[in-house]
Order: structure tokens, then sequence, then C-alpha cells
């Protein structure tokens, strides 16, 4: 592209500077649309000679994917840059090409950008795997991934019923000295969601995680040292809604380990740019909706993990920066420690409650569990409830949980507080979580205090009332 295209009149300042400069406009503005003014200006909108540039920024990410819903062919990609606070994430709305032309001008130290995955949104297939390196010198990155390709493959097969497309499969590695760590995106092989995606890699792990081949042992590593239980190598928390996923050429701010293509690659000889490309986990446009992929839950319906996945999903909660900020499944949640406490409470005296789901609220450290099968003591009418369930709220801040119901009669309702026990509390993820600007609209802030509790558990119930569809994992 060249730079014409940009028309006349825009200024072609270097990204790094304009995300400085416009991180106050946008900050300004957004201080703006809380008066009521109009916040939806584009302002490299519009050249006579080229088509319309987008390029918007917005200081949150609920902001940017509701400015995209209103427009085609725009995305959003999440930055950390050194004038933010640690942690702390923007977010600008922009064309792949655009993005890409003003990405070439950054330093190659300042690139710590992510592409944004929004929900319902296709997606490539893709994996994030990793593993220390210290603690796992038997083990030899070469061989685990051909493995992880050929189990890959036969379960994909076994799934789908066709073979799993490699072509153009793009390999990127940003590993360390301490720590391996590569990105899988398979361009021909699209999901119609995260959640199907999701589905898919869950019911791989299982596999693995089920299976008692000597083989397949060998992706299971230590995290810590070598007397730490063994861990999957694939990070399974890498599919939930508006994942932040860091893009070819990135580093973590700060880091000098951006994610290049594998030496061992065969795409060697695409362009920087076409490499690029091919790596946009929701650049999936070539793709025909009648050849997206779904995962048939009925089918192959996804169970209980056993215990080293669920300590695999909670090790990346807590140490992930690439963080989620809501998840829900029917899974065990990242807290097994708090999801056995409430199973002991509803199964007591033979009853045979379930976890039917649960969702996690990064910021506010909290986990609301929705309760099935037959436990339904609601404390605001003193007994179970003939039909209707109730939920569980835990937080994992202030080490108490409480009680709400689903039953009209009951909507305001909220128990006293009762404490967890003291081992379970001290579980709450890394301050790495705590993203400013990434925050997801129905997330409650940092404080829980009694208002907050409230207002969380309104919007709680409505989130697992909307996650009632198969869909969900
Ligand atoms: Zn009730």
């Amino acid at each position: 592209m060249d730079a014409g295209f940009y028309g006349n009149g825009v200024k072609k300042t270097r990204l790094t500077e304009r995300i400085s400069n416009a991180m106050q406009a946008a900050e300004a503005e957004d201080a703006k649309t809380k008066r009521g003014r109009s916040r939806l200006c584009n302002p490299f909108m519009s050249s006579l000679l080229g088509p319309a540039i987008i390029w918007k920024y917005f200081p949150k990410q609920s902001e940017a994917l509701e400015y995209c819903r209103s427009i085609a062919d725009v995305h959003i990609f999440a930055f950390e840059c050194a004038d933010l606070p640690a942690g702390a994430r923007r977010f600008l709305v922009t064309s792949y090409e655009h993005f890409w032309h003003d990405y070439m001008l950054m330093d190659d130290d300042q690139r710590a950008l992510y592409e944004v995955i929004p929900e319902e949104t296709p997606v490539k297939l893709y994996f994030d795997v990793e593993f220390v390196k210290d603690t796992n010198p038997q083990a030899n990155a070469e061989e685990i991934i051909v493995l992880f390709l050929s189990l890959l493959s036969q379960t994909f097969t076994e799934v789908f019923s066709v073979p799993l497309p490699l072509e153009n499969l793009v390999q990127l590695d940003s590993s360390t000295l301490s720590k391996f760590s590569q990105h899988f995106i398979f361009p021909k092989a699209v999901f119609r969601d995260f959640r199907h995606a999701g589905l898919f890699v869950t019911h791989f792990c299982r596999n693995l995680q089920d299976s008692t081949s000597d083989d397949v042992k060998k992706l299971f590593l230590h995290s810590k040292d070598l007397s730490s239980p063994t861990v999957l190598f694939i990070d399974q928390g890498v599919y939930t809604k508006n994942r932040n996923f860091r893009v070819y050429l990135s580093s973590k701010l700060g880091k000098k380990n951006p994610f290049v293509l594998y030496h061992d690659s065969p795409l060697q000889d695409l362009t920087q740019k076409e490499i690029f490309f091919l790596s946009l986990i929701c650049n999936t446009q070539s793709c025909k909706s009648e050849d997206l992929l779904h995962f048939d839950t009925e089918k192959f319906p996804v169970g209980k993990l056993s215990q080293n996945t669920s300590e695999s999903v909670s090790r990346r909660f807590r140490s992930d920066g690439d963080r989620p900020s809501l998840t829900s499944s029917n899974l065990p949640s990242p807290f097994p420690e708090v999801d056995k406490f409430f199973e002991s409470v509803i199964t007591a005296d033979g009853l045979m409650g379930r976890i039917r789901m649960w969702q996690y609220f990064a910021e506010s450290q909290t986990v609301l569990y929705s309760i099935g099968g037959d436990y339904r003591f609601c404390g605001h009418i003193g007994r179970h409830h003939r039909s209707n369930n109730i939920n569980f709220v835990a937080c994992l801040k202030s080490g108490t949980y409480h009680q709400k119901c689903l039953d009209v009669e009951c909507k305001n309702y909220r128990s006293q507080n009762y404490k967890l026990p003291l081992v379970l509390v001290n579980e709450p993820a890394s301050n790495e979580s705590a993203v400013p600007g990434d925050r997801d609209e129905s997330v409650p802030d940092d404080s829980m205090n009694e208002e907050d509790g409230e207002t969380f558990d309104a919007q709680g119930d409505k989130l697992l009332a909307d996650m009632s569809s198969p869909d969900d994992y």
C-alpha cells in the first residue's frame, strides 16, 4: 500500500506519537460523552482521493466494540504503551490495512499490540502453548510440537470428518531463554465464534487428559518445580469473550520477546505483511458462512475435566497477562477449591445439587455459581423452592459468599454474608488482571461494598439467564 492511499490532509505521524496524542483526545472525548455529547466522530475520515479512513481510539473496550458494530471492515486492537499505567490498555479501531501501515512505522520495541476477538465473530482455530524450560529439562520442544499437531489432527478428523487443514499454518514463536511460548493459527479452520473453537479445544484437551499413552504424557509439563504437578502445555484460558491475543511482531510491553515466525515454518518465503494477515484470528472474510465449523455438544458432550486440567486453567487465570474479563463455563472454575466447597454445601443431606454454570469476574474477584439439580434452598422463604434455582456469589477478596434466588418473588433478596473457609481466601487473581480500560461493562468495580454487590447480582442474574443456550461452555 503506498502512502497516497491515505489521501491528502492526513498527517502521517508515527503510531506511537498518534497514540500518545490521541489518547488524551480520546479521554477528553470520553469525558464529553459522559456529559451527553456525541462521541462518534472520525478524526481521519474522508479523503477525496481514497476510501474513508477510520482510525479511532477508545479508552474502553466496550466502547470500541459498540463503535465497531455499526461499521463494516474495521477491527479492534488493544495496545499498551509507556504513557499508560502499568497493565492498562487502550483500544484502536481501524482497518487491517491501515493498522499494518502504521504498525510498520513503529519502533520494534514499542509494539505491544493485541487483536481483540469479539464474540459472535468467526475465528480461525488458534492455540497459545507454553511451558517453563528450567523445570522441564527433559522437554523436547520439536517433539512436543509434532506430537501436538498429530494428536490435534486426529481429534479434528474425528469431530468434523475432514482432515485438519494445515495449509498456511502460522506458527509464531515468542520463546525466551526461560520460557517456551508459541501461537498456532490455522487460517483454513474457521469456527463460527470463539465459543465453538473453545469447545473443540476443551474436547481435544479432555481426550489428552484421559489418554494413558506415554507419548501424550509428554504434553504435560511441570509448572513451578520438578515436584509440582504437571499441566497441559495448551492454554485453555484464551477462549473467552473479547479476548486480547498478542499479534505478530508484538512483545509484552517493556519485554523484547516479539512473536516472530518460527524458524522451522514453511511460510519463510512470505512477506511480513502476508504473515500478519494470515495470523489475524478474525481475518476470515474469505471463509463462506456455510463452511464455518460448529462444535456439536450433543454429539461430543464436554463434561467434567480432571484435576490436572483445572489446575492448568487456574494457573493461567492467575498468571496470564492476556487476561479474560469474563468467563463462563460448566467446566470446573479457575478455583477448584471454591467449587468443591459449594459442591459440599449442595450435596449435603443426600441432596443432588450440582454447579450448573459459573462466571468469574476478574475485576471484583467474584465467582458467580448457578446451582442446578435438586438443591434450591432459599433463605428468603426458609426452605427449598419447588422449581426455581438459586445462585451463590463468592467474593474471593473479602472471603465471603451470599445467596441469591431466581424466583420472581425473591428477585431483590440477597442473603447475609457467610464466611468462605479460610483456605480458599488466598486465591484471587494477580494484579496483572486489573487492567483499567479493559473492563467489560458487565464487570463491576473493584470495591465490593453492599451497593456494588446488589448491582453485581442483578447483572449476574441476567448473565446467567442469557447463558442458558447449549452453546455456552
Ligand atoms: Zn427464593
